[in-house]
């Protein structure tokens, strides 16, 4: 058997930089990636025997833990009857009644394969709808790689060092505007300067790929009051927190449901139950407009896939259970308190952050309030951290913009034994330890 370094020198020779999507190639960490052989609940097994808890869950997905038996029964029974039709299946409908029942502002909902789908659906939609072409978009949120949102876009990018894309035209670019997150003021200008232009706004109503970065006080709302005024549509991009931090997402976790909340939602990772599933949801005269009742069009060979479909319900059904989002939130809170007391204990200086489940630990003063304050971490003193975790048994986020998730596999054992190695950890660091050398030592793993 090969080891995961062998493995990677394989794979980029057949794949560019050894992966499918780039930030698993742990660019910013200094190691090679670990190949994975299988999972199962909290644990991700690597090709080479070892065993870590998982606190990444597939950037997201994997919210029950991994090899769910529910979602395993769902997707074997649809199994043995066909993988694919290209005609409407009753799953479908499930899927679809289940979106609609939970989350508050989606009267209806189609589903696509990604998230960037989701969200390149959900602007087309916008501007078919309003008959105006501008975007407004938040410096550090993700929206998927299609080529109007990848502009200023967060952890891939920035942990790669790039800024924005060769590739992406300036005509694609030129009809985003970017301002900070949490800066109401900066949203009115953006609005004001381009009055009537603008289709709709965009956002992580909580940011999550930029670490994790809780919405201020009145920073949603606000958003909404100058949609309404400017005449814009407003869209959460829930991909990441939908059915994470409430069955209803962000959304109802803040109480913008109604008039009150988004006009359209789009949704993905855990809604997919770990298959490809994307989907965007709103109201219903605005969804109306998609062919092939209405004139904007839209499609997908494979969307609304039996398999994914089965999956999804599963999964839904599932974070159905009540206390699963109090357990969820429990578990988060666990962790980015003993996560900061690991550091402060240690003297070394970090920003935590939680929302439910989602936690990050910046490595700077803070507080992380957008883009710029973030950009601020020490992203090499958290490539030492990530690798003394993961020697450690610990599967974290390969990069300091993304979120630590606690899922409902972990158990309290677990969690516990992890905040008592970040001790260690952050005290190595505080000597100056834990770093030095071990980038060298693991590139070749
Ligand atoms: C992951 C993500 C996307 C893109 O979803 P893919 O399935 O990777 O295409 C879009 N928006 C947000 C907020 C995300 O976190």
């Amino acid at each position: 058997m090969l080891n995961s370094g062998e493995l990677f020198a394989q794979a980029q020779q057949v794949i560019p930089g050894g992966v499918n999507s780039p930030v698993r190639a742990y660019n910013a960490v200094g190691i090679g990636p670990r190949f994975v052989d299988s999972a199962r609940g909290s644990h991700v097994y690597d090709v080479e025997g070892r065993d870590y808890i998982d606190f990444v869950q597939s950037w997201g997905p994997m919210i029950l833990g991994h090899g769910y038996p529910d979602i395993i029964e769902a997707v074997t029974d649809q199994l043995k009857r066909g993988t694919s039709f290209g005609a409407p299946t009753v799953l479908e409908t499930q899927a679809a009644q289940r979106v609609v029942e939970c989350v508050p502002n989606i009267d209806m909902v189609r589903f696509v394969s990604s998230g960037t789908e989701a969200v390149m659906s959900a602007i087309r939609l916008a501007r078919g709808y309003t008959g105006r072409e501008k975007i407004i978009k938040f410096e550090g949120n993700y929206h998927g790689h299609s080529d109007a949102l990848l502009v200023a876009a967060g952890s891939g990018l920035a942990t790669l060092g790039i800024p924005s894309t060769p590739g992406v035209t300036a005509g694609a670019a030129a009809d985003t505007v970017i301002v900070p997150y949490n800066d109401l003021d900066a949203v009115r200008a953006a609005f004001q300067a381009h009055a009537d232009a603008v289709a709709a706004l965009i956002v992580e109503p909580v940011a999550g790929n930029m670490g994790v970065v809780p919405p201020a006080d009145g920073f949603l709302p606000g958003l909404r009051a100058l949609c309404d005024e400017f005449g814009a549509l407003l869209i959460f991009d829930e991909v990441i927190c939908g059915f994470r931090l409430a069955l209803g997402g962000a959304q109802e976790y803040f109480g913008m449901t109604g008039d009150a909340g988004p006009d359209l939602t789009t949704l993905g990772k855990i809604i997919g139950g770990g298959f490809p599933v994307g989907a965007f949801g709103g109201r219903r005269e605005i969804m109306e407009r998609l062919a092939p009742v209405g004139p904007v069009y839209q499609a997908g060979t494979l969307s609304g896939n039996p398999i994914a479909m089965a999956a999804g319900i599963a999964a839904m059904d599932a974070l159905r259970s009540p206390g699963t989002y109090e357990e969820l939130t429990r578990k988060g809170e666990k962790i980015a308190r003993g996560l900061r007391a690991a550091a402060d204990a240690a003297g070394v200086q970090v920003y935590g952050t939680q929302v439910g489940s989602m936690t990050t630990l910046f490595f700077c003063e803070g507080p992380v309030t957008d883009w710029g304050t973030a950009s601020m971490a020490d992203t090499v003193r958290y490539a030492a951290w990530f690798r003394a975790m993961l020697d450690r048994g610990y599967w974290l986020a390969p990069s300091q913009y993304e979120a630590c998730f606690a899922s409902l596999a972990q158990t309290d054992a677990e969690l516990d034994a992890f905040i008592s190695d970040a001790h260690e950890v952050m005290r190595e660091l505080a000597a100056g330890g834990a770093g030095a050398g071990a980038a060298g030592a693991g590139a070749g793993v």
